[in-house]
């Protein structure tokens, strides 16, 4: 039997920032993940500034030229196919390869003295949760703490009748279109609640869709959405689940098991960003794990969700913002809004996307107190 303070399910952003985190804080950690590294996730692999932030701080170890293969300061958002802005940011936005970002994050939680166990897929009937112990093949694992790092996968939740949300989301590559300072771009209408991207990158160019998906349209959506997009030839694409933002599915299913990323439900309702969420929830998953030990009564799950409560927050004015758009009379309206308001979408894209100056609350009072000034006048 294998003894560790901290056992983590799957070695992506969040469960890779977890064991990094415990590591410095002198626990003893293992992640198993049912894939080998450097692996393949599926992931337009957009950086905004505080995900670069975030990882600056925490993993100062890696150079930025390790993962980030692109970055741009212009974006468009268009409607179908015609372009309605185009704006230059304060802050580049930043691309990665998430082979390149994710073997990055497992190398340093190696170096901090971690244990990878690769090609290991853990099934629901191997917790054993009331006896601490995860068990795989002849192999079994003790311990402390366990951490759902796992994506979007049900190993989680399916146990414990948590509903997840999922969207749906489809990729595919394309050769690159123009070689040098080429506008990410944003486009909406091709689906009714989500939106479809354009994001070049170093050495190629990444085209997808995302959203609700309850009549499984998508597939045929993102078909011709590609096809309107882009008359390159393309890669066949690939799909995969991602948070909704409707609601945290759950930050914890027993005393000493919480989740983190996806696998809790953490995402930006409106933009789809996970990993920066994924990040600041392993380094909330590792520091509430250190306070939970120096205290006699088990209270990881109260210290856990008075941390995570103003993503909690933020998600919930997100999801907000998305009912009101995404409803017929709004999107139009919206499209509008937009050519005519320019300093709308910079505001937004500087102070809200990129850095969480504001977050969606004062974003949507903001603008909400605003427009009822203009009507008052
Ligand atoms: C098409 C698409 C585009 C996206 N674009 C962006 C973007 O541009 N920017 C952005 O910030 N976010 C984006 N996201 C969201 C982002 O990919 C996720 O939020 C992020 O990957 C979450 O990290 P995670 O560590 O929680 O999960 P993951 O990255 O999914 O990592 C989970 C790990 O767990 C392992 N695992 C899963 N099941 C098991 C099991 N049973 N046993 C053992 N191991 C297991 C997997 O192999 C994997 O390594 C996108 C998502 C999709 C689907």
């Amino acid at each position: 039997m294998k003894e560790f303070d901290v056992l983590i399910i799957g070695g992506g952003p969040s469960g890779a920032m977890t064991g990094i985190e415990l590591q410095k804080r002198g626990f003893n950690t293992c992640i198993i993940d049912k894939a080998s590294f450097p692996r393949e996730k599926l992931c337009g692999g957009g950086l905004t500034q505080k995900t670069m932030d975030l990882l600056a701080t925490h993993c100062p170890e890696i150079d930025p030229k390790e993962y980030a293969i692109g970055q741009t300061q212009l974006v468009d958002f268009y409607h179908r196919t015609t372009r309605i802005t185009h704006t230059k940011i304060d802050d580049p936005c930043f691309f990665t390869d998430r082979k390149l970002l994710d073997t990055s994050l497992i190398s340093l939680y190696k170096v901090k003295g971690g244990t990878l166990i690769e090609n290991c897929r853990i099934n629901s009937k191997d917790i054993n949760f009331n006896e601490n112990k995860v068990t795989t093949g002849s192999e079994v694992f003790q311990y402390r703490y366990l951490v759902g790092a796992c994506g979007c996968s049900t190993l989680f939740t399916k146990p414990f009748n948590i509903k997840r949300n999922d969207f749906f989301c489809l990729e595919t590559r394309i050769p690159k279109e123009q070689p040098n300072d080429e506008p990410c771009r944003i486009y909406f209408g091709a689906i009714k609640i989500g939106y479809g991207w354009y994001f070049p990158k170093n050495d190629h160019d990444v085209l997808g869709i995302g959203g609700e998906n309850n009549e499984k349209q998508i597939p045929a959506q993102a078909e011709a959405f590609f096809r309107e997009a882009t008359s390159k030839p393309r890669l066949p694409s690939k799909g995969a689940f991602i948070p909704s933002g409707k609601k945290i599915n759950a930050l914890t299913v027993q005393p000493n098991v919480i989740l983190v990323g996806d696998t809790a439900g953490f995402i930006d309702p409106i933009t789809g960003e996970g990993i920066y969420y994924a990040l600041l929830s392993g380094i909330y998953a590792a520091e509430s794990i250190e306070q939970s030990a120096k205290n006699k009564a088990n209270q990881l799950i109260a210290i856990y969700s008075a941390k995570c409560r103003a993503i909690k927050q933020n998600m919930k004015w997100g999801f907000l913002f998305v009912r009101l758009l995404y409803s017929d009379k709004v999107m139009a309206y919206f499209i509008k809004a937009l050519q005519i308001h320019p300093r709308f979408v910079k505001y937004y894209l500087d102070e809200v996307m990129s850095s969480y100056r504001q977050n969606y609350k004062n974003f949507i009072w903001h603008y909400f107190t605003k427009v009822r000034n203009k009507v008052a006048q």
